[in-house]
């Protein structure tokens, strides 16, 4: 019963299907779980395709799972099948209730081979993604004790190749990075301002802020940002504004570098960068970025203004 304006419809919905998936399209969720149920073969085949390619965008992954295990065990359309199979296998271990519709589709033997076979394939990867996530979720904090998630055993094993929750892979890090600065903090450096500081990087920032009559505090002491401690090297209160001085290269110091820029981040601090790299053209970058944020040179300026 196909005429010509079922194909412009079909093809009009197949098209969806596919933006949907290419752009990532997670608010338009619900509209592909609806595709999956089309009168068209073609455009449940592209929904369940588009599906698979938004398994870790933060949908709902049971529902997407749910979904797609009927169209994988019964759709007419062989292909359809295959795909919805396929984006199942995405779905990892949130698709687990699927197991037993992929264990008789790989069993059934007037089902196609290649389709058997992707079935197997899919349910041997969802297997696996179970028992990893099931092998997580026995973990415990080495440090404090508290059980894991399987997010905070794969970021803190990949880190620091041990357990830790998230609170105490923070603690972590910073006791790792303060321990690598010390090495180099045993300098005590005085600035121009009489304010000791903790690194030639660091005295000539203090040194470039007194010249241009910016004020700041120079402080060792943590302060708590979000719920972590955190030492800003240098704070302008009239701006604002954070100067940080990250003056060291081991992968150690760079991780937690990386962290605490995401928590200025996230918590809408302005941070000003500064690395040993920029030193010798320290002038330029601070009045360029200090522009950007508002600041206009006044009469307080001591330093020559020309640039070379
Ligand atoms: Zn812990």
């Amino acid at each position: 019963m196909k005429n010509p304006m079922d194909r412009q419809l079909e093809k009009r919905l197949s098209d969806r299907a596919v933006s949907i998936g290419r752009e990532g399209n997670v608010a338009a969720f619900g509209e592909l779980l609806e595709l999956l149920r089309s009168s068209s073969a073609n455009a449940r085949r592209l929904a369940a395709s588009a599906l698979g390619k938004l398994a870790w965008m933060g949908v709902d992954q049971g529902a997407a799972a749910a979904a797609l295990a009927p169209v994988a065990r019964r759709d007419p359309h062989p292909q359809t099948r295959q795909y919805a199979i396929k984006a199942l296998k995405a779905y990892g271990a949130s698709a687990q209730s699927c197991l037993h519709d992929l264990h008789d589709v790989a069993a059934n033997p007037s089902e196609k081979d290649y389709i058997r076979r992707d079935a197997a394939a899919s349910m041997t990867f969802i297997e696996e993604a179970v028992r990893i996530a099931a092998a997580a979720a026995e973990h415990r904090c080495q440090r404090c004790g508290a059980r894991v998630t399987a997010d905070e055993y794969a970021r803190s094993n990949q880190a620091f190749q041990r357990v830790f929750c998230d609170r105490c892979f923070d603690e972590v890090f910073l006791e790792r990075r303060n321990f690598e600065t010390q090495v180099e903090i045993n300098k005590t450096i005085e600035a121009r301002s009489g304010v000791v500081v903790q690194s030639e990087g660091e005295r000539r920032i203090a040194d470039w802020l007194t010249a241009h009559g910016v004020a700041y505090r120079y402080d060792a002491k943590f302060r708590i940002i979000a719920e972590f401690q955190i030492r800003p090297d240098f704070y302008l209160p009239e701006m604002d504004v954070y100067i940080e001085y990250w003056g060291l290269d081991t992968p150690q110091y760079k991780m937690s570098m990386y962290k605490k820029q995401t928590l200025y981040q996230q918590e809408g601090k302005r941070l000003i960068s500064v690395y040993p790299r920029d030193l010798q053209r320290l002038d330029g970058l601070l009045t360029s970025k200090l522009h950007l944020l508002g600041y206009r040179p006044g009469i307080d300026e001591r330093s020559e203004v020309s640039e070379t």
